[in-house]
């Protein structure tokens, strides 16, 4: 076996034995978060990764928004972008082939309000040169009783707070209500099942023009409101919004579907395949930065740590 196909095996285990680790709990009894350090540390500070700089790609939204759905397909461009993968087919997968990652929990999906991490740390090599660590993120909340808003608004905000990419999934419309303030890189609201093409396309120039008109101030407007709007801008230095069509009813309805390609309508197909590159290809990807200085994972660890304690005090 030559040393190179030897590699492309270790990593094929390496990808086998990847799962989703909540690295953040939220105690729904006491409204107490906890951070799992141990197995945040066994996924930051592999040896391999450690003293890389980070691009943390997270996405957030309440339950059944079809998180875990987008975020498979993100690990398949990520799988399959690894060199010994044949990447002339697309890396959106086979036909047949069921979709697994965040969603292959054996059965035993607990609706459990905390963050995610993807084990599996991706190294990538940007076009300029540098070599950077990806780390996938699922941030869950509930929004279903007033007791948990705060809940949530926090751990979006840890989310936010410890990532340098956000995706905010929401279905048919955007509920700036929702989003609370804290600061910091790229924010992209994700609008699922959006059903008017014809007024703002889908894609990204669709969701531009979309997000503007949505974060107009306007005068009649709630004063609260207006400040979301305002601060919105002040928050993030980049905000984006992507308009996804509607995936077609054995997604949305059939209990049986596990995620395949031939049950997904093209035009959400079409439509992923331009979301998915514009979040993770090598030289779009955002590293993370804190106070004007790129991270690594190695820091992350303190800053989750350094985060946790804030909203803990
Ligand atoms: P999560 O709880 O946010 O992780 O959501 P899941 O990824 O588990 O998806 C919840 C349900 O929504 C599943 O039945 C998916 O098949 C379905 N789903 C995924 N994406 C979409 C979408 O864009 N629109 C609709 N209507 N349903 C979707
Ligand atoms: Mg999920």
């Amino acid at each position: 076996m030559s040393p190179e196909e030897e590699k492309a095996l270790l990593s094929e285990e390496d990808a086998l034995s990847a799962r989703p680790v909540q690295i953040v709990v939220a105690h729904e009894d006491d409204h107490a978060f906890e951070l799992d350090e141990a197995a945040l540390e066994r996924i930051l500070l592999q040896e391999h990764v450690r003293d890389l700089n980070v691009v943390v790609v997270s996405v957030a939204g309440a339950f059944r928004k079809g998180k875990s759905f987008l975020l498979d397909f993100m690990l398949r461009f990520m799988y399959n972008q690894r060199p010994h993968r044949h990447t002339s087919c697309s890396w959106l997968g086979g036909h047949e082939e069921p979709l697994t990652g965040f969603t292959w929990r054996g059965g035993c999906e607990r609706e459990t309000t905390g963050i995610l991490a993807w084990s599996d740390v991706f190294v990538v090599d940007k076009p300029d040169g540098s070599r950077v660590a990806v780390l996938l993120i699922d941030t869950q909340g509930a929004f279903d009783s007033q007791s948990t808003i705060k809940d949530c608004a926090t751990l979006f905000a840890l989310s936010t707070m410890t990532s340098s990419v956000q995706l905010f999934t929401e279905y048919g419309r955007l509920a700036l209500e929702e989003i609370y303030e804290k600061p910091f890189q790229t924010l992209m609201f994700l609008i699922r099942d959006w059903s008017y093409p014809y007024e703002h396309p889908y894609g990204l120039d669709g969701g531009k023009s979309f997000l503007e008109k949505r974060l107009q101030v306007k005068q009649n407007q709630h004063e609260e409101l207006q400040n979301v709007r305002k601060h919105i801008h002040s928050c993030f230095s980049n905000i984006g919004c992507f308009l996804l069509p509607h995936p077609g009813l054995k997604v949305a309805t059939n209990p049986n579907f596990d995620g395949r390609l031939t049950d997904i309508d093209d035009d959400f197909k079409t439509e992923l395949v331009n979301l998915v590159p514009i979040l993770l290809s090598p030289k779009n990807l955002v590293e993370k930065e804190i106070g004007g200085s790129k991270v690594t994972c190695r820091d992350l660890v303190q800053y989750f740590k350094a985060y946790m304690k804030i909203y803990q005090g």
